[in-house]
């Protein structure tokens, strides 16, 4: 590691539903929420390769709640990665042949899915792109705390933590959940978010105020959040949402054979190449130890163009 970091791994991708992710934080609360309206499907969107649409089709399974993802792009002949797993959970996929980024109007096609369900009685619970709510993030305010632990338990005191960013709730939440620990006296880590998509919380609350949102819903007054508090660093997205990068390539070839974990292309490749590339720009001091969440992804490899070309060893 550049800097002499020490790195640590927190394993989100490994937290088990549907094939594990980030998501699963977010869907705890999301869906412990829909079964308290009483609601009897799940409606959520996302790009073609969804995590989220995935492991929500999964939570439905798991519920016995029906699912409608809505998702970017046509529906192909062969469903692969993501969608065949969502498939194969039982949603149905709702095909909007959208552009892969326009999230607008995918969130257009979710409102109109959400009424017609409505009108048809089948009282839908629908969740916005990324399941990027309040209540989703709070999933993140409390990973925040169990990562404090158990780097206290380690002897770990890091000087960052580290992830991809898109639709925002997962830094929201970290945010929110760090605001908490910082108001109880305990001194925090940076939080820095490696942005993978633009103006995907279109519409809705930036990080800063939902990051509010989180810690009014947890009823912790004490807790400020702080502009400063929020840090995006948006220079490994390369071209756009989803389109490969050499550094994000070459991050997911270094994780694959130094830790033997797996990144993707559109996420979490590009969040470790962020890592890295402020590490060669020595934003932390030497030797420092610094966290990156594995948000998962590992999905999306198994579709068309997901997986970085073959190169040699030590490329
Ligand atoms: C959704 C997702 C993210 C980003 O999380 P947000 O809360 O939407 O910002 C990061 N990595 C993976 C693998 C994801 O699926």
């Amino acid at each position: 590691m550049p800097g002499d970091l020490r790195l640590w791994v927190k394993r989100d991708d490994l937290t088990g539903l549907g094939l594990g992710g980030n998501k699963a934080r977010k869907l705890e609360f999301l869906c412990g929420a829909a079964v308290a309206e009483g609601a009897h499907s799940l409606i959520t969107v996302g790009a073609s390769q969804s995590n989220h649409c995935r492991m929500t089709a999964a939570a439905g399974a798991m519920l016995g709640l029906e699912v409608h993802l809505v998702l970017s792009g046509d529906r192909p002949e062969t469903p692969s990665g993501n969608q065949l797993l969502s498939t194969l959970f039982g949603a149905q996929l709702h095909f909007t042949g959208a552009e892969e980024s326009h999230w607008g109007e995918l969130e257009i096609a979710r409102e109109a899915l959400a009424e017609e369900l409505t009108a048809a009685g089948a009282g839908p619970y629908s969740i916005p792109i990324g399941g990027s709510t309040a209540v989703g993030a709070v999933g993140y305010a409390v990973a925040f705390a169990e990562l404090m632990e158990q780097c206290h338990e380690l002897g770990v005191r890091p000087a960052a933590i580290v992830h991809a960013s898109s639709s925002g709730g997962t830094h929201a939440g970290l945010v929110a959940g760090r605001a908490l620990w910082r108001s109880r006296g305990h001194e925090v880590p940076e939080v820095l978010a490696i942005g993978v998509a633009q103006g995907v919380n279109m519409g809705r609350p930036d990080v800063a105020e939902l990051a509010r949102d989180v810690v009014e819903l947890a009823g912790a007054d004490r807790a400020i959040v702080e502009r400063a508090d929020v840090r995006v660093d948006p220079d490994w997205m390369g071209e756009d949402y989803g389109v490969p990068t050499r550094s994000g390539d070459a991050a997911i070839r270094w994780a694959a054979r130094h830790g033997g974990w797996v990144l993707d292309r559109t996420y979490s490749g590009k969040g470790f190449a962020g890592l890295v590339g402020n590490a060669e720009r020595a934003r932390w001091p030497e030797g420092s130890d610094v966290v990156f969440i594995h948000t998962g992804g590992q999905p999306a490899l198994f579709a068309p163009g997901g997986a970085p070309g073959l190169a040699r060893r030590g490329q």
